[in-house]
């Protein structure tokens, strides 16, 4: 038996349209799930359901904001309505910084990463457990959160609360949601090379950070695929509110 098989399973991935996103999409899909596949920018999404396709998997592409409740309420109709069932995986992974010092960052910057970073989530995932309460079915949440929820990184005020905001609601929504058969857990990256940092890490400021992780290296995208696949699938069963970290030890790093 392979205990991280989520074959049979209907999952939602938010952010799919690019980086890690697209890489847990195309994860589940290898691994059985059927999966909807949600962001703002639906041609690249129908490009993915393409390679999906194309290696013998399914993908719906859904456009979803996840900051416009109107939206979010769209898209899971539209999941639901094609699958004919509700998503019993969500990775709620969409996410953005603006980098700022604290005393700089403007009020719109501020808001936009929390609404996007905290609220949203909360969103999606409120409308995940809600259609599962309903139906009575169990599932997995996982939540992509970020090792600046544990120390902290200059300039990124807004975005690191964001994040240590959504490790306090995994934990919350976990005991909310146990009793319902609905797993919350969340996976706290290092850095890992995608469209919201490879400025930074291609940079000298990231090259020597990069000294500061235990590995000395990123990660690289398969190596948050044993996590994810841990997390939602019967592999997991037992595990509810925690974070795993996926860091190369980056987080615990001497003083
Ligand atoms: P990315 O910029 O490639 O992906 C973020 C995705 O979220 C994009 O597809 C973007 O379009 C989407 N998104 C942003 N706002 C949205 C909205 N309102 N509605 C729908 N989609 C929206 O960057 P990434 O690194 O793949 O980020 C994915 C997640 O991983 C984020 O939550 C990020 O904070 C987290 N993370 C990344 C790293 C890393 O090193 N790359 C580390 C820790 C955490």
């Amino acid at each position: 038996m392979n205990m991280l098989s989520v074959a049979g399973r209907t999952a939602l991935v938010t952010g799919a349209s690019s980086g890690l996103g697209r890489f847990f999409a195309k994860t589940l899909a290898e691994n059985g799930a059927r999966v909807a596949i949600a962001a703002r920018r639906v041609e690249r999404l129908e490009m993915l359901a393409a390679e999906i396709a194309e290696a013998g998997g399914e993908a719906l592409p859904v456009a979803m904001d996840v900051t416009d409740p109107a939206s979010v309420d769209e898209g899971f109709d539209a999941l639901e309505a094609h699958f004919g069932a509700p998503a019993d995986i969500l990775i709620n992974n969409a996410g953005l910084s603006r980098d700022a010092w604290s005393i700089d960052m403007s009020e719109e910057d501020w808001s936009t990463v929390v609404d996007t970073n905290l609220t949203s989530v909360w969103r999606v995932a409120k409308a995940t457990a809600s259609r599962l309460k309903e139906a009575g079915k169990p599932g997995a949440i996982v939540n992509i959160s970020s090792i600046t929820a544990l120390r902290p990184a200059l300039m990124l005020s807004a975005y690191a609360a964001s994040k240590a905001g959504v490790d306090h609601l995994t934990r919350v929504m976990a005991v909310e949601m146990a009793r319902y058969g609905v797993r919350v857990n969340a996976i706290a990256p290092g850095y890992f090379k995608t469209e919201i940092n490879d400025d930074f890490l291609d940079g000298e400021q990231g090259q020597q950070m990069m000294k500061r992780v235990p590995m000395r290296r990123m990660g690289e995208y398969h190596e948050l695929a044993g996590p994810l696949l841990l997390l939602v699938s019967d592999a997991g069963s037992y595990m509810t509110g925690e974070t795993i970290v996926v860091d190369g030890g980056h987080s615990r790093m001497s003083l």
